[in-house]
């Protein structure tokens, strides 16, 4: 689904993507973990083109994403292109970024009806559907500021579904939220991963990652530095740096 090819990233001469090759497959869930700074958030914004990648390459389904084939050579796309290849990829961030005037339903209604043009009354009926799975349901008339910060970042998850993306795509969305509501986000995304939904999981959640992970990568210094099945990577690290890693998070 997702292939990752010898991907760069410098801001000015601090390169913080060093050479990143990695590949998703369909329904898998991919955990990535690594210092503060290891590149980790500049990956997934790659991935996505909401960072411009300065060398390497990402291909959806084949399709290289923000770049198009004009014969030979590869060029930037269209803005309105590279919005229809991002709706492909559902991303939740930290933060919550609900629209703080909008209700939990009209958050989640919102791209649906604007974005691909569907009839609120089909809009709503599905945003139901989604709130309901993410036990959202009974808030859906709630704004933001009356929501706890785990009921924001459901509502976040419900929103970007409503887009029907083929992967999704999350970025430490639990380390913003208090301790006791952490629990029920990841739930949310546990559910998600058994339904089969494409993940990338940015996470400190090393339980998650254990349990959930098809795939657990390493990353230190803009490389990744080591990868395997989470019973690989967590009980017989064989670089240094994991062990090292390791032995402060768990
Ligand atoms: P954390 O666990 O703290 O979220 P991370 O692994 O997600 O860390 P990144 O946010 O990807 O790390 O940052 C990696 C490096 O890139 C850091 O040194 C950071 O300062 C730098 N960096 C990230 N974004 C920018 C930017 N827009 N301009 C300049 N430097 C940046
Ligand atoms: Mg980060």
């Amino acid at each position: 689904l997702l292939k990752v090819e010898q991907l760069r990233k410098a801001f000015g001469s601090h390169e913080v993507l060093r050479g990143i090759d990695m590949q998703v497959n369909r329904g898998d869930v991919t955990c990535i973990v690594g210092p503060s700074g290891s590149g980790k958030s500049t990956l997934l914004r790659c991935l996505n083109h909401l960072e411009k990648p300065t060398g390497g390459a990402v291909f959806l389904m084949g399709e290289p994403v923000g770049l198009r084939w004009k014969g030979a050579r590869l060029h930037e796309m269209s803005f309105n292109e590279l919005a229809r290849q991002r709706q492909r990829m559902g991303m939740v961030f930290q933060g919550f970024h609900l629209f703080p005037h909008k209700t939990a339903l009209e958050n989640v209604i919102e791209a649906p009806i604007v974005v691909k043009g569907i009839a609120r009354a089909q809009a709503v009926d599905e945003a139901m559907a989604l709130l309901d799975k993410v036990g959202m349901k009974d808030r859906a008339h709630y704004y933001p500021a009356q929501l706890s910060g785990g009921q924001q970042q459901r509502t976040a998850i419900a929103r970007s579904l409503a887009m029907k993306p083929d992967l999704m795509l999350f970025d430490e969305p639990t380390s913003a939220l208090d301790p006791e509501l952490v629990g029920e986000v990841l739930a949310t995304m546990r559910q998600l991963a058994q339904e089969g939904m494409t993940m990338v999981v940015v996470t400190h959640e090393m339980g998650f990652a254990r349990d959930v992970a098809d795939h657990l990568i390493f990353m230190d210094g803009g490389v990744i530095v080591e990868e395997g099945t989470p019973a690989e990577v967590l009980k017989a690290p064989r670089h240094d740096r994991t062990r090292a890693f390791l032995s402060r998070v768990l």
